[in-house]
């Protein structure tokens, strides 16, 4: 059974209440993580506003160093939180390698601090008048992540917070909790004084319960549209700062002018890598023009991908998370084919094994009215829809009431530029299967996929987890 961190303490939560973790790849039961109640909560934020006390005090330097420390248990540990991931998520080795990377350069960026840190000085404003910036810590940070990234998304959010003085309570997802488990023994590993970082386990409860909490300052989420408006609107009207990231339908543009040698294969891995389960997944390939031809030798390709666990040699798309998603997967196939889109590659064929396996699917003629079109799936699904012209295309995706990633594939850099100026998403890619932003720049979609204003990490993660204060002075 896993157990909550409070106050540098590992305890059972105080319920019987509890939820099994599941291996997606066998259907086997690995863990039974907690549902703690409100009580948990409360102990975790109790702790975490005991040892703010001392932690927003503790000088920068000393909480870099045990920064840097942490940097490196992760790296000696790299091999081992990514077997934990593909363990109890499903995703590919390659793949937990990349999200175990990706989650080390929020550190990287973290033990930056004493730059990041930094405020501003202007001197002599007004006759003999000083204006100056301090950064302080918010307080107590709350930080709910979704189950698709269970290292990565961690790390977006307790590093930058602690490094710049906050302490801080995770409330890891209850499909993946074991990354966070790990993240947080880490932690205590390299040094940080208990009730730095506290962890509680759990589902809606004791989100909930982080909401309405009077001593938390700010709430980082991340995870499905419905949940990102509801933690916003609580936390928001209790006077939190909030940072909510939501879902997406993200659609990709393909030119006629693409070099589909370079595109194809972006495709793909936008589509199906990670399962589909990627709030960077490409879910509709909108093709402009002749660029209709390129479907044949997609469906091709994707034919080849490798379906099995994430731990063997070889595999391409592991399974899903859990039984449920993947049926509620397989539906949105039956309702765009009931809807009228042609199945090319049908990857439903691999629901008789064990696990929660699904193959990558392909649907063509795809249209706006269609769920397909509209909803996000959250599957290794590739709509297909087909545009007369690039200001088509981007009105299809502009038609989303999401806009997380928009990506283009063309060699116009006219195109590329058009593309770039009038979609409406946060993230846009040209050529890239993927829109990330590294650790120092801000990450976030526009529209649904999005309710705050500072996106998470770069320097919109700094100003989130700081309070600026002035000083105006004359001597
Ligand atoms: P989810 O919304 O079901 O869960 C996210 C977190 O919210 C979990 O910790 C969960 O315990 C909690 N939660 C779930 N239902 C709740 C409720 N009713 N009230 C309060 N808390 C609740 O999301 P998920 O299925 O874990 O993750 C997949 C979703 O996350 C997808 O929609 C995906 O697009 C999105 N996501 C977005 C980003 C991004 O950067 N925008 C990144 C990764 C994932």
């Amino acid at each position: 059974m896993i157990c909550n961190l409070v106050g540098g303490r590992w305890q059972a939560a105080a319920t019987g209440e509890t939820l099994d973790v599941f291996d997606p790849a066998t259907g086997e039961v690995i863990d039974r993580v907690p549902l703690s109640p409100a009580a948990d909560v409360a102990a975790a934020v109790d702790a975490a506003a005991t040892a703010f006390v001392t932690w927003s005090r503790t000088p920068l330097m000393e909480r870099v160093r045990l920064m840097f420390r942490f940097r490196e248990l992760l790296e000696a540990h790299r091999d081992e939180l990514a077997a934990l991931i593909t363990r109890h998520h499903g995703k590919t080795l390659d793949e937990s390698r990349g999200e175990v990377r990706r989650g080390i350069e929020v550190v990287d960026f973290a033990c930056g601090a004493p730059t990041l840190l930094q405020g501003r000085t202007l001197r002599d404003v007004s006759t003999d008048l000083d204006q100056d910036l301090y950064r302080y810590p918010v307080g107590v940070c709350a930080g709910i992540p979704p189950f698709n990234f269970p290292v990565m998304i961690p790390l977006w959010m307790f590093p930058l917070a602690v490094v710049a003085g906050n302490t801080f309570v995770l409330k890891p997802s209850e499909r993946t909790p074991l990354g966070a488990t790990r993240l947080a023994e880490l932690f205590c590993d390299s040094g940080f004084p208990d009730g730095v970082l506290n962890v509680v386990h759990g589902g809606r409860d004791a989100v909930d319960a982080l909401l309405v909490h009077p001593t938390v300052g700010a709430v980082s989420f991340v995870g499905s549209e419905p949940v990102a408006r509801h933690v916003y609107s609580t936390a928001a009207s209790g006077g939190k700062r909030v940072q909510a990231l939501g879902g997406a339908k993200n659609h990709l543009v393909v030119m006629p002018d693409a070099d589909f040698d370079t595109a194809a294969p972006s495709i793909l891995n936008s589509a199906f890598g990670n399962a589909g389960e990627r709030c960077l997944a490409g879910s509709v390939a909108v093709l402009v023009g002749a660029a209709g031809d390129a479907v044949t030798p997609l469906v091709d390709l994707a034919a080849k991908l490798t379906v099995g666990p994430g731990d063997q040699d070889g595999v391409d798309v592991g399974p899903l998370i859990r039984r449920e998603h993947r049926d509620r997967v397989a539906a949105y196939v039956g309702d765009g084919e009931r809807d009228g889109a042609d199945v090319l590659l049908d990857g439903r064929s691999h629901m008789s094994r064990d696990g929660f396996f699904l193959g990558p699917t392909v649907l063509d003629g795809v249209k706006d009215g269609m769920a397909v079109a509209r909803e996000e799936i959250f599957g290794p699904v590739l709509s297909m829809s087909r545009a007369a012209t690039l200001d088509d295309a981007i009105e299809q995706a502009n038609r989303s009431a999401l806009g997380n990633m928009a990506v283009i594939f063309t060699t116009s850099g006219r195109a590329a530029r058009r593309f770039r100026e009038e979609v409406q998403a946060g993230m846009v890619g040209v050529n890239v299967p993927i829109a990330q932003p590294f650790a120092f720049f801000p990450f976030s979609g526009w529209k649904r996929s999005f309710y705050g204003d500072l996106h998470v990490h770069g320097s919109d993660g700094v100003d989130f987890y700081t309070r600026k204060k002035m000083v105006v002075s004359r001597w």
